[in-house]
């Protein structure tokens, strides 16, 4: 079997200025949390908004900093977007891709996505992308129906060689910031079907080195659960992540 590193990501979303960036980076400092998580094997990525990720990448200490979205264009008429170059240009090489709030809110459709995705890989990128089915997809027992177009759609046309840069969030809509979290035995089943997927798709290798995380209401208490399936390899945060404290105590619980 192949043993995989384990990755805890926050995802802040529309939290924190950027004094409060600050504050939570010498929090994580004090705490040596980097260090500390490297120690079990875990790697530590959050994703602010765009005003603090500079402050996050200056302040926090061998912290992976991610976008939270990004444009498929390097430049041009996109009001409020941000391009790859722009983030490389302040250090940041990893952004997340299709939230489910972007999907929801903004209509970001699996296609956009493939294209936002291609575009990372293409500059040495590492994609985050996120699926998952809402709240009727689930009582309608489409959850690997909506999965499989979901990773199907927005990894296609990638070549395996680049896929090895992709890690998939499985976040069902309805465990997304509710408390309502899907049972360890639900996301042990959809990472590993987002695997076998992976392995159509590509190959055994890029299924067997892919980092599957869960995200939905994952807080100290239950994190230990989720990590402890074999194919789920961490958890996309949002709530928890927020306080240095609370996410401290994630990396603990680990
Ligand atoms: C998320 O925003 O991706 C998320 C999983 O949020 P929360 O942990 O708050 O449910």
């Amino acid at each position: 079997m192949v043993s995989r590193k384990k990755l805890l990501m926050g995802n802040w979303k529309m939290n924190h200025t950027i004094s409060d960036t600050i504050s939570f980076s010498k929090a994580i400092n004090d705490f040596n949390l980097v260090d500390v998580a490297s120690k079990k094997g875990i790697i530590l990525a959050i994703a602010p908004t765009y005003l603090s990720l500079d402050t996050l990448k200056k302040n926090a200490k061998g912290l992976i900093v991610s976008s939270q979205d990004c444009h498929y264009a390097s430049h041009g008429a996109f009001t409020s977007s941000i391009s790859v170059d722009m983030l490389k240009e302040i250090g940041v090489t990893w952004s997340i891709i299709g939230h489910s709030e972007k999907r929801q809110y903004e209509g970001e459709t699996d296609l956009d996505c493939n294209r936002k995705i291609k575009t990372l890989l293409d500059n040495d990128f590492t994609a985050v992308y996120c699926v998952g089915e809402t709240s009727k997809e689930y009582d309608d027992n489409l959850t690997k129906d909506v999965i499989l177009s979901q990773v199907r759609t927005g990894l296609q046309n990638i070549d395996s060689s680049k896929a090895k840069n992709v890690v998939i969030a499985y976040e069902p809509v309805w465990s997304i910031g509710t408390g309502k979290n899907a049972s360890k035995e639900i996301a042990q089943d959809i990472c590993s079907y987002i695997r076998s997927i992976i392995k159509d798709m590509f190959n055994k290798d890029v299924a067997d080195n892919m980092l599957i995380l869960y995200g939905g209401s994952v807080k100290p208490e239950n994190i230990h659960d989720y990590l402890a399936c074999s194919d789920v390899d961490g958890a996309l945060v949002g709530g928890a992540s927020l306080k240095a404290d609370s996410f401290k105590a994630l990396v603990d619980n680990i």
